[in-house]
């Protein structure tokens, strides 16, 4: 099958979070499966887009309502990914050094979104499905089926993939001006709440919608930021497909950001010299618990409830865990890490900002992940955390309660806890340090959770078959 991804972020060329991830790899693993899988996403002005060598592969145009505008596809000439990649280039609008954030990024995806549609719509063939991610791309689905200049591409069966509800790409309806001609019947389908919403539309009009895990499915339908009536009208068409990491990338074996490779056997011995590297670097204790947190400072993630969290169990424990965090966000909760610095110097460290060398590093030389979020779609930190060796202490939702089983629990490895409260946070840490005392318990749980299989090469099937069933 030939599969076109259509994505904001692609690691390494682009990534704010685990989208980047998941369009890194999974057309990876769907060519080594045998299907042609390609990747289309912006071009912005990043580190990978100067390193590697480009062709051009088309050159068009478009209008974003009364703007014309040109367009270039270029495409990465040495298929250094495992896969096609290719970045669309609109002078002015894409070529930024950020990814998101910026006054027009409604400008700036819809433009992207009419220039990937109008692309395809003047190749010879057509391809047998175009998998759009989050709500950048969530026009696309509409366009292809009503807008009348991309009558060509009717036909196409689409996948619509939700990697976090809670962003819907919201505009006024005076932007619907933007929108190539469309049959002005089908309002309904860009409408929700009188906005137009791309996340909702491509719900509404793609073929099959999929979710990043099987709970979050279930979940959208009570907590999706308004869209819980359309996830229960179009239950039919949603499909949970836990995400798979990438076993090349994140293999603590072989990862190129660490400087102490290990394996199951030997994983003790291996996190405890990562663990060393990383306790000198930002002057913590080695013989303590390590607990790190690496994410987005944002509500989702719960971070605001983190600052005092900490405190409370380095009060509670009497100073016998070090905690480590790794994030930027909200300005509120990054000031408050970084007043916490200088009064608790020796067990608790903070870095603002974002950074991959560092998050591998940290998922090596740790010995527990905090994840209390309050909403989390699939989540790949817990499972990074997994494969390194690491205890993920999790709140019970979404992809976190598919993929960790407490330690209470039979075969269980990991932490469990209910609520985003400050309590849980801190009685969970308890746990954590009883447990930590026992290292041979420690060393049973490293050993089995590092074997657990999260690979893309056991997920692509399920998504061949939602393709197979699309005709
Ligand atoms: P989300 O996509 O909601 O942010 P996920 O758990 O799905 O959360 O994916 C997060 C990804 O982003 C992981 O690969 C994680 O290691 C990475 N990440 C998040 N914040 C940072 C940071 N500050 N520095 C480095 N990597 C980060």
């Amino acid at each position: 099958m030939e599969i076109i991804h259509v994505s904001a972020e692609c690691y390494p060329v682009a990534k704010a979070g685990g989208l980047g991830d998941v369009v890194g790899a999974l057309p990876k693993y769907q060519c080594k499966a045998g299907h042609i899988a390609k990747v289309v996403m912006p071009m912005y002005r990043t580190k990978f887009l100067y390193e590697n060598e480009w062709t051009v592969d088309f050159k068009g145009s478009a209008n974003l309502g009364n703007w014309f505008f040109e367009y270039t596809i270029i495409k990465e000439a040495t298929n250094k990914l495992g896969f096609d990649l290719f970045l669309v280039d609109i002078n002015g609008l894409l070529d930024r050094q950020k990814i998101y954030g910026y006054d027009d990024d409604t400008e700036r995806f819809t433009a992207f979104q009419i220039a990937v549609v109008s692309w395809m719509n003047s190749w010879e063939h057509q391809p047998d499905v175009v998998h759009c991610h989050d709500h950048h791309t969530g026009l696309i689905p509409f366009m292809m089926q009503y807008c009348y200049d991309f009558s060509r591409l009717q036909g196409v069966p689409t996948v619509f993939t939700i990697h976090n509800g809670q962003y819907q790409g919201w505009m006024g309806w005076d932007k619907s001006r933007y929108i190539p001609r469309w049959d002005l019947w089908k309002r309904g389908m860009l409408d929700w709440a009188d906005n137009i919403n791309p996340l909702a539309s491509g719900v509404k009009c793609a073929t099959k919608v999929t979710t990043v895990s099987w709970s979050y499915m279930l979940e959208l339908r009570y907590n999706s930021n308004g869209l819980e009536k359309l996830f229960e009208f179009e239950q039919g068409k949603c499909v949970g497909i836990l995400n798979g990491i990438d076993n090349e990338v994140w293999d603590p074996k072989t990862d190129k950001y660490l400087t102490h490779h290990f394996s199951a056997k030997e994983v003790t011995k291996g996190k405890q010299q990562n663990k060393k590297v990383l306790c000198e670097q930002f002057g913590l204790n080695p013989g303590k618990p390590l607990f790190v947190f690496i994410g987005r400072l944002v509500g989702e993630k719960a971070a605001d409830i983190l600052p005092d969290a900490i405190m409370s169990s380095i009060h509670h424990t009497q100073g016998q865990a070090n905690f480590l965090i790794l994030g930027s966000g909200d300005t509120q909760v990054e000031w408050q890490f970084q007043q916490m610095i200088a009064p608790f110097q020796g067990m608790f460290n903070a870095v603002i900002g974002y950074d991959e060398t560092l998050s591998h590093k940290m998922y090596a030389g740790a010995d527990f992940l905090l994840m209390p979020s309050r909403v989390e779609p699939c989540g790949l930190n817990q499972m990074y955390a997994m494969r390194y060796g690491t205890v993920p202490i999790v709140r019970s939702t979404g992809g976190l309660q598919d993929t960790v089983v407490d330690m209470g629990d039979t075969d269980g490895f990991g932490i469990r806890f209910n609520e985003a409260s400050i309590y849980d946070v801190d009685y969970s840490i308890g746990r954590a340090v009883s447990v930590y005392a026992d290292q041979k318990h420690m060393e049973k749980m490293r050993k089995h959770m590092m074997q657990i299989d999260h690979s893309w090469e056991s997920t692509v099937d399920e998504y061949t078959q939602v393709y197979a069933s699309l005709k």
